[in-house]
């Protein structure tokens, strides 16, 4: 006899996440959506279906993160393809994305540049909200980029993708405002050894021992590809508020901003270039 799908829910393991992500991961077996599942407890579930499930759910118990196992995560309302290539996108970048929309509707910016761009959820959530505006998506990683251009196409966006480290590919461009997700746990973090972050691309999540290697990178470069009054903003760590203030200010950037995510965590600091040719240091 088939299992039902109320029989192959209880193969997993108790708890109200597990009953949530056991739900996703059979939903995605069966191509149905979650509420479905919930409507049809006693359906039966082919032979099929019922062994990717549970191929699905040994990987979860053995860590693999959701978003990678159904291949896709929900981010500023866009639902984004993801896989072991790129950052899973977070809802703390959704204060970076809210933060770059408000600063374009107040400013005006109309070119925006964004770096490290992994599955392009930054630069696809703003090509869709600002479609007047010329986005560029900078990343290292082809196999990132190879994602990227896959959301923005299934997101009808129009998005520069260029690949280089950083600011290569821009070399000698200016643009109204930059954006970035980069990458700034500290490479003895703990935290890397847990959880999601453990299958995650270590180029998109370690900046050096201090977490701040390519933070102030981008903070030093910004100046020579930002206008008079561009705007840069940046993700950061929890504990790194200050640390950026202080680069920011140290190079030439005022009307600095400091945001907190949506668990009350300092979570972007940006500012305003005050002089467009401040030397890069
Ligand atoms: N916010 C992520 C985490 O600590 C890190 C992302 C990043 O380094 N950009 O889980």
């Amino acid at each position: 006899m088939s299992p039902t799908v109320r029989g192959l829910l209880h193969e997993a393991a108790a708890g109200p996440d597990a009953r949530r992500e056991a739900q996703l991961l059979l939903a995605h077996a069966l191509g149905v959506s979650r509420s479905w599942l919930i409507a049809h407890d006693d359906a039966p579930v082919d032979a099929a279906a019922a062994g990717e499930y549970r191929d699905l759910l040994s990987r979860r118990k053995a860590g693999e993160p959701v978003a990678y196992l159904l291949g896709r995560r929900e981010f500023h309302g866009l639902e984004f393809r993801v896989g072991p290539d790129v950052l899973i996108p977070r809802p703390d970048t959704e204060t970076l994305v809210d933060a770059a929309l408000g600063l374009a509707a107040a400013h005006g910016c109309r070119s925006i540049l964004d770096l490290g761009t992994g599955s392009g959820c930054v630069a696809v959530s703003l090509a869709h909200e600002l479609p007047g505006a010329h986005v560029c998506a900078v990343d290292a990683s082809g196999a990132a980029l190879r994602v990227a251009r896959g959301n923005a196409a299934a997101h009808g966006v129009d998005v520069e993708f260029l690949e280089g480290s950083w600011f290569g590919p821009v070399v000698g461009r200016r643009f109204d405002m930059i954006v970035s997700n980069p990458p700034y746990v500290a490479s003895g973090d703990p935290h890397l050894l847990e959880g999601d972050l453990r299958f995650e691309p270590a180029a998109a999540l370690v900046g050096g021992r201090d977490g701040l290697e390519a933070i102030r990178a981008l903070v030093a470069d910004a100046p020579a590809h930002l206008r008079a009054g561009g705007w840069l903003l940046l993700e950061h760590g929890y504990d790194q508020a200050g640390a950026c203030r202080d680069l920011l200010a140290a190079t030439g950037f005022g009307s600095l901003l400091a945001l907190r995510d949506l668990a009350g965590l300092p979570r972007v600091a940006g500012g305003a270039l005050l002089t467009p040719d401040s030397p890069a240091r």
